[in-house]
């Protein structure tokens, strides 16, 4: 009963606030999830044993983890029916990472539990898999902690190898469960539910593995131009082969070009879509593979595109906005400038934080537009010179009025969580502040 009070109050505050409804709908994943966790859970108490003791809740927290960690399956799959109910692809893989996380979090407490009741375990080989699923997702867990990636110095591309072995770990704690669990052999709706749930996370595995790869048909489209910017940056406008991919100005997409270093996928913000389907992004050489296009993309390499992904999109903000753009994350809101419809009647600050003036890429473009849109102010924060960029500012520039404000960030993850946090704190609503940064890991 608390609980269902507790899901009432959270929908009348998310239905009642003043935002696009699309941006509401973003709320559905997350609530589902915690919902039917909470059904799970109600699910497995009506048909407890009497009496019921510390080896029943371990149970209990072993089939939530093997539920949350279906769902991290699933959130994992690029799917994008699902983008609008957790606000986009990032967000999903947020809550992949999320449920990742807690579904690990919940076997310490399940193996402790269950260890502490003998003789109720029937199942050499559903014992073996529960501790190679266990000791499994601990690695998996720890060298996806950034921090520990950066102290071993793990890449992005092993890492992903790795990380896609998740699945495997997921299913030898599907089958664990199904072994060992005297709950579930007595009880035929537990054993339903549970094989549901299992099954939907390892075909949404073999999915992601198998059939997605398959299954893929890329835009095929050709580098009509390249042009070498300062700062290691590459301008890339690229023309469709045959259908153009229909892309809304602020989404990103995965991006492969042939060459030497062939068919690596990457996400790339648009940074402009032209009427006639031509797209144009603009690249910052960062690692390996950005310098290796750096050093040789040229005018007439193929590519594949597959996409778009993303909800950043500043038609869904109110009249008053903010945008915060740092370094490369300036491509999405170029985007947005370069087709500039949607301007009119809104007011908007724009920050353009880069480290040096040289580092100020498009600002001439930047500025033509908005000498001719007069609700658009551009401010230019060099942070060697001028410091960064402060939530103070802000407050000074638009006057007081933050709080009706919605607010677009682009870049690097620690700058758009600190400007969440700080926005936040002085009173700008969560579903007002919308940020798109360039890393999943
Ligand atoms: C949604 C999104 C939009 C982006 N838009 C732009 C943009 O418009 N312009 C721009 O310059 N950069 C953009 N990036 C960043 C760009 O994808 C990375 O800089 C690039 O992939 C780095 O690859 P690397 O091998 O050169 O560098 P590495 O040193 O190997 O990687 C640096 C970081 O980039 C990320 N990364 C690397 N490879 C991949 C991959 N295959 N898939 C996903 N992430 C990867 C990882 O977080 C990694 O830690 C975007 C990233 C994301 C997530």
């Amino acid at each position: 009963m608390p609980l269902l009070i507790a899901a009432v109050v959270y929908w009348v505050q998310v239905m009642r606030q003043p935002i696009d409804p699309r941006l509401k709908r973003r709320h559905v994943g997350g609530f589902l999830i915690m919902a039917i966790g909470v059904v799970l859970v109600g699910l497995w108490v009506r048909q407890r044993p009497e009496p019921s003791n510390g080896w029943f809740w371990g149970e209990v927290l072993g089939v939530l983890a093997v539920y949350v960690l279906c769902w991290s399956l699933v959130l994992a799959t690029r799917v994008r029916v699902l983008e609008p109910w957790f606000g986009g692809l990032d967000r999903m893989y947020l809550w992949h990472r999320r449920t990742a996380v807690v579904g690990f979090l919940l076997l310490v407490p399940h193996v402790f539990l269950v260890r502490t009741a003998a003789g109720q375990s029937v199942s050499q080989i559903g014992n073996g898999l529960g501790v190679l699923a266990l000791f499994g997702l601990a690695a998996l867990v720890i060298v996806s902690l950034s921090r520990v990636a950066h102290l071993i110095r793990l890449a992005y591309e092993p890492w992903l190898l790795i990380h896609r072995t998740t699945g495997l770990f997921v299913a030898a704690a599907v089958v664990h469960g199904a072994l060992v669990d005297p709950l579930l052999r007595a009880s035929a709706p537990l054993q339903v539910t549970y094989l549901i749930i299992g099954g939907i996370g390892l075909l949404a595995y073999v999915y992601q593995e198998l059939v997605a790869r398959l299954i893929a048909r890329p835009g095929a489209y050709v580098v009509r131009q390249v042009e070498r910017l300062a700062g290691e940056t590459l301008d890339v406008t690229l023309d469709a082969v045959t259908a153009p991919i229909a892309v809304r100005p602020g989404q990103f997409l995965f991006v492969s070009f042939g060459g030497a270093d062939a068919w690596q996928r990457h996400p790339f913000s648009v940074a402009g879509v032209a009427a006639d389907g031509s797209l144009r992004l603009s690249i910052r050489a960062l690692g390996d593979y950005t310098r290796a296009l750096y050093a040789r993309l040229e005018a007439g390499a193929a590519a594949r595109i597959s996409g778009p992904y993303g909800l950043f999109d500043y038609t869904l903000g109110g009249a008053r906005q903010v945008w915060i753009a740092a370094g490369s994350g300036v491509a999405p809101f170029l985007s947005w400038l370069r087709q500039p419809a949607g301007l009119a009647g809104r007011s908007i600050d724009f920050y353009y934080s880069v480290r040096t003036q040289a580092d100020a890429l498009y600002l001439d473009e930047i500025q033509a537009v908005a000498a001719r849109e007069p609700g658009l102010r551009v401010h230019l924060i060099v942070t060697t010179t001028q410091g960064r960029l402060t939530v103070e500012q802000i407050q000074r520039d638009t006057i007081g009025r933050l709080i009706d404000t919605h607010v677009f960030l682009c870049g690097p993850l620690a700058m758009t969580e600190s400007f969440t946090r700080g926005l936040h704190a002085v009173g700008v609503p969560r579903d007002q502040i919308h940020s798109e940064h360039f890393a999943f890991r």
